[in-house]
């Protein structure tokens, strides 16, 4: 365990031992933003005592999750991503009446503790919004342990009555398809005049997206991202049609000037619109429940043989007796699993 996360996890354990799986439900019901951010605390605690507390209180808000619109946001370093979610945010808070939550999976912040998102100060505006909750990226050794506990947190915000989330994750690797499993709908930020390939992004990333939006579309940027939008809006007519009926989009926007940020939201609420009347929405968020429980479970079973006594002293062996040739693959693996 790395020094943050002990002190994380003993200033948890003190405050949590007071708290009854009922006393946080019924303030998580209640919309009370303190006990819902001690109950994200509770599930982002990586010590094993602290599990079976935080699972009753997930069970319990479990009727009362999945009635929002969930949002992943994505993008290089750079792009714009906090300032896009500050003004759409805000946006929506003041003039739609929606109640937003903001999550966040950074993996660098796993690695290195140095988070790309969590060490500016940001979306300012939006933190002094009543009706707007904003949760930096847990820390975790694993990003496979960070977005286990963000899908949690995003149930507990929805029990706590928040009908839109986005999850923020820095477009640099893995995260983005993690983050795709969560949600609804993904939206890539990327910038005028560069590449994909020049941004950091991946192929597979702008396939998965249902809508890129080119920020930073103000000022002498205007011409370079009209043509960016026309490039991006005929790469994706090389994709295959999504099977959801929905043609992924390229718009532009400025988080600065707020332009083509309603205009994004409107796509949004479209969206929810077509998908739910197909019935898409639901089964989809099936799906996920689904590729999710297989994920845990991975992990779970990974996660108990490395707990095994000697495991990697013996995986290692194991390893050079395979490459000597000396033992097969098969009997090393009855070798390794048995108990
Ligand atoms: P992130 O790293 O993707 O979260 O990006 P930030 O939101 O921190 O923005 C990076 C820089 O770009 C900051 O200096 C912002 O002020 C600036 N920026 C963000 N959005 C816009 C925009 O729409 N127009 C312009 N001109 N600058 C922007």
């Amino acid at each position: 365990m790395k020094k943050n996360d002990r002190k994380t996890a003993s200033s948890n354990s003190g405050e949590q031992q007071n708290l009854t799986a009922g006393a946080y439900v019924e303030g998580i019901l209640w919309g009370d933003r303190v006990m819902l951010g001690r109950a994200i605390t509770l599930v982002e605690s990586n010590r094993p005592e602290h599990r079976p507390l935080a699972q009753e209180v997930l069970e319990k808000c479990l009727p009362h999750t999945g009635r929002s619109l969930r949002v992943g946001i994505t993008g290089a370093p750079g792009v714009g991503k906090s300032s896009f979610i500050e003004t759409l945010g805000t946006y929506l808070v003041r003039e739609q009446g929606r109640r937003l939550a903001v999550l966040a999976i950074d993996p660098t912040s796993s690695v290195s503790r140095g988070s790309i998102l969590g060490d500016k100060t940001r979306m300012e505006k939006l933190t002094t919004e009543p009706d707007a909750f904003i949760r930096p990226s847990p820390a975790g050794d694993s990003l496979g342990g960070v977005a286990a506990s963000t899908r949690e947190s995003m149930l507990l915000c929805e029990a706590a009555g928040f009908d839109t989330i986005f999850i923020e994750t820095v477009g640099v690797g893995q995260s983005e398809t993690t983050v795709a499993g969560m949600v609804d709908f993904f939206l890539l930020l990327l910038l005028p005049g560069a590449g994909d390939e020049l941004q950091g992004i991946k192929r597979g990333i702008v396939e998965m997206a249902d809508l890129l939006a080119i920020n930073k579309t103000d000022g002498d940027r205007i011409p370079l991202a009209k043509a960016a939008r026309q490039d991006y809006a005929q790469a994706l007519h090389l994709f295959p049609a999504k099977t959801n009926g929905w043609q992924p989009k390229v718009v532009t926007c400025s988080a600065l000037t707020g332009d083509g940020i309603a205009e994004i939201w409107k796509l949004l609420v479209d969206y929810q619109r077509l998908t739910t009347e197909s019935g898409w929405f639901s089964q989809h968020r099936r799906e996920q429940m689904k590729r999710w429980l297989h994920e845990q479970l991975e992990a779970e079973l990974r996660h108990r043989f490395f707990q095994k006594k000697g495991i990697r002293e013996k995986l290692a062996d194991m390893e050079l007796a395979v490459a000597s040739g000396e033992i097969s693959v098969s009997k090393a693996l009855s070798e390794l699993i048995k108990n």
